[in-house]
């Protein structure tokens, strides 16, 4: 994705805000991270003394397994970043800022919207805040139907309860 930022750097304008529906096509990415190719993708640039700031949040979705249920899902996730537009790369090494460099008038955010999006992904999601989980005796879905089984209390509360009373 290319935002355009010669005529806001040389304009007297001090921010200005991209609202973008952006599609990744990298199909190695894609099928690594089960990501649906589809992004939507915020930002404000703006000027602060002598540097130039880009916020942006990135709103994705991937296909996710539920940590309790084990059902698929599709999970929403949404992270933010913050870099800085710069016309040539500093040679700082101390300084972590992610720096974009304008080529051409624009910057492109393909790497960075990648890298944020690599790392920001869950480990371990639930389909829902309550999923109640498989029955560890019989293995029902517990959210689609109940069980007979006594021993159902899959919720890590519980289980976190009876290693309290264990003791
Ligand atoms: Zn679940
Ligand atoms: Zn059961």
């Amino acid at each position: 994705m290319l935002i355009r930022v010669n005529k806001f750097l040389s304009s007297d304008a001090l921010s200005f805000n991209v609202n973008e529906n952006f599609v990744i096509d990298d199909e190695d990415f894609l099928a690594k991270t089960h990501l649906d190719k589809n992004i939507e993708f915020s930002g404000d640039i703006f000027k602060v003394e002598d540097s130039v700031l880009l916020t942006g949040t990135i709103k994705y979705t991937f296909a996710d397994v539920c940590a309790r249920c084990l059902e698929d899902f599709d999970n929403t996730v949404v992270t933010k970043f913050e870099a800085v537009i710069v016309s040539k790369l500093s040679e700082d090494e101390e300084s972590d800022e992610i720096q974009l460099v304008i080529t051409d008038g624009c910057v492109n955010l393909d790497e960075i919207i990648k890298q944020m999006i690599y790392l920001s992904m869950p480990m371990k999601s639930l389909c829902k805040q309550d999923c109640k989980g498989i029955c560890p005796t019989c293995g029902v879905n517990l959210n689609l139907e109940e069980c007979k089984c006594e021993n159902n209390l899959t919720d890590p509360r519980f289980n976190k309860l009876k290693d309290l009373l264990k003791d």
